[in-house]
């Protein structure tokens, strides 16, 4: 079947009719005025609905994560929509924050405390129901590929170091696509397609914040996209940290 008969069917679900055009990357990270080449996909309302409460996560956890909230577009999420979230108690981190969180010192250079914050540990599986979505919709858009429901998607979390190695060991392998940036550094992603079903997926925000998603057919083996990941020896999952 080829993709243009299949437009009406949800990218997300590949069951129901697809009824609105949905934000793979979300629309809510970027700041007005927002970029014009925002990915949409077709899509069903009852899963706009539930990718919905995993975008809102998304950006509450940029809005605040250690590694991003230096940054402007961050502290733009933090005193826009994130704060207003956390005002009306709809932030599911920020509730997550105070059930699960604990409470650390802020002390300064030279050990006198500052003040206390809560600081919570977010796990790359607390990320992965988001980029199941992110990759579904991004292998649509960029390679006109349905994922199958059981398609295999793993996510880590990627310091910078090995970050950099993995775009490059992408880009010399000749085949990868982009970068592509939406919103200047708010998200910037490249693509290495090994073939169908089986892609990895390199992914920023801010570039402060970096993401590989490794996609495998659940018959096919993984070997490809853990030659990639294994460039690197530190490309492990690393838990951030955020205050
Ligand atoms: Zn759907």
């Amino acid at each position: 079947m080829s993709t243009s008969e299949n437009w009406e069917v949800c990218v997300y679900c590949n069951e129901r009719l697809a009824t609105q055009r949905e934000h793979v990357i979300p629309r809510s990270i970027f700041f007005p005025p927002r970029p014009s080449n925002l990915i949409t996909v077709p899509s069903c309302q009852p899963c706009n609905s539930d990718k919905q409460r995993y975008d809102d996560f998304l950006r509450d956890f940029l809005s605040i994560d250690d590694f991003t909230n230096q940054h402007a577009g961050s502290l733009n999420l933090f005193l826009g929509p994130t704060g207003r979230a956390i005002d009306r108690n709809r932030s599911r981190l920020a509730k997550k924050v105070l059930e699960e969180g604990i409470v650390v010192e802020v002390r300064s250079p030279d050990g006198e405390l500052l003040d206390w914050r809560y600081a919570l540990e977010i796990e790359p599986c607390d990320l992965e129901p988001f980029f199941r979505y992110v990759a579904k919709g991004l292998s649509f858009d960029q390679y006109g590929i349905r994922l199958p429901k059981d398609a295999v998607i793993d996510v880590s979390h990627v310091p910078p170091e090995p970050f950099t190695a993995i775009i490059k060991g992408m880009a010399e392998s000749g085949g990868a696509k982009g970068p592509v940036r939406l919103g200047g550094d708010t998200c910037v992603f490249m693509s290495l397609l090994v073939h169908e079903y089986h892609a990895v997926w390199a992914i920023s925000f801010f570039l402060d914040r970096w993401f590989a998603i490794g996609v495998s057919h659940p018959d096919g083996d993984h070997a490809s996209d853990q030659l990639l990941l294994d460039r690197n020896s530190d490309a492990q999952k690393h838990t951030p940290h955020i205050e």
